[in-house]
C-alpha cells in the first residue's frame, strides 16, 4: 500500500491572511523539522488563499523547505476577461504542485457544477498541477444509503475523457459533506468503504494499473487523534484536513501518525 506516498494535505480554507499564513508555515516547518520528519515517506501540502501563495512560495524556495502547495481553486480558463478567476497558469508559475477542484464548499455555496468541474481539471492538467478532486455524498445521500452509488456517479462525470496518464495522476479526496467542519467523522470502516469503491471504479474507468497508483484521501473532521485509524485502513493513501490544519502543533501531529 504504501508504494502510494501517503499525502497529508491541509486546506487553510479562507484562513489565515498571507503575514499569519507565512508565521502558520514556519511553525509547522520547525516543528517537522524538529521531529526530523521525512518528506520522502510522508508527502506534506497546504492550500493557503490565493492571496498568500507567492509569500509561500518565497518562503519554501527561499528556507529551501521539502513541503509543497496547492491553491484551493482554479478557472476553467488559461486567461481573458473573466473577473476574478485565477488561471492554473498562475498558480504554475508560483510553483504550486496542487490545486483543489469541486470541494464541496465550491459545489454547494458557489454552485460548481460536473461539466465545470471537468473543464477545471482539465485546466490543471494543461498547466501541470495535479488535481485533487473532492467527491462525497451529503447527509441525506448518506442516510438514504445510496453514498457509494452518489460519490462513484461524481467520479464518472467529472474525470470524463481523462486518458490513463492523467488518471494515474489524480488524487481524490472522499470528503463526506455531513463530516466537514462539524466535529462528526466517518468511521475509518466508511473510509475504507468509499476508497475500496473509488479504487475499483478506477480501475473500470481506466485500468487496473491507474487504479493500483491513484492516491485516495480521506477528508472529514480528521484530527491529530482520529488520523492514524483512518490512514492505516488499506485504501486510504491520505487525508485532507481543514479545521485542524491551522494549528501547526496539531497537524504536525497528524503528518506523523504511526504506521
Ligand atoms: C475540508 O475542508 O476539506 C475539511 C475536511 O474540513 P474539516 O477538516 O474542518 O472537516
Amino acid at each position: 500500500k504504501f508504494d502510494r506516498k501517503p499525502l497529508i494535505a491541509g486546506n487553510w480554507k479562507m484562513n489565515m491572511d498571507h503575514v499569519q499564513g507565512i508565521t502558520l508555515l514556519q511553525k509547522l516547518a520547525w516543528t517537522l523539522s524538529d521531529a526530523r520528519h521525512d518528506y520522502a515517506r510522508v508527502e506534506v501540502a497546504v492550500f493557503p488563499p490565493f492571496t498568500d501563495l507567492r509569500g509561500v512560495q518565497t518562503l519554501v524556495n527561499g528556507d529551501n523547505l521539502k513541503l509543497v502547495y496547492g491553491a484551493q481553486d482554479l478557472s476553467p480558463h488559461d486567461s481573458g476577461a473573466y473577473t476574478g478567476d485565477i488561471s492554473g497558469q498562475f498558480l504554475a508559475k508560483l510553483g504550486c504542485t496542487y490545486a483543489l477542484v469541486g470541494h464541496s464548499e465550491r459545489r454547494e455555496i458557489h454552485g460548481e457544477a460536473d461539466a465545470l468541474l471537468n473543464e477545471k481539471l482539465k485546466a490543471a492538467y494543461r498547466h501541470k498541477l495535479t488535481p485533487i478532486l473532492c467527491v462525497g455524498e451529503g447527509l441525506e445521500v448518506r442516510q438514504a444509503g445510496s453514498h457509494v452509488e452518489h460519490t462513484l456517479s461524481q467520479l464518472r462525470a467529472n474525470a470524463a475523457g481523462l486518458d490513463a496518464e492523467q488518471a494515474a495522476r489524480l488524487v481524490i479526496a472522499y470528503e463526506p459533506v455531513w463530516a466537514i467542519g462539524t466535529g462528526e467523522v466517518a468511521g475509518p470502516e466508511d473510509a475504507q468503504e468509499m476508497c475500496a469503491a473509488l479504487r475499483a471504479e478506477m480501475a473500470v474507468l481506466f485500468d487496473e494499473s491507474v487504479a493500483a497508483g491513484v492516491r485516495l484521501l480521506y477528508g472529514g473532521s480528521v484530527k491529530a487523534g482520529n488520523a492514524a485509524a483512518i490512514l492505516n485502513e488499506r485504501d486510504v493513501d491520505g487525508v485532507l484536513v481543514g479545521g485542524a490544519s491551522l494549528d501547526a502543533g496539531e497537524f504536525a501531529n497528524i503528518v506523523r501518525f504511526e504506521h
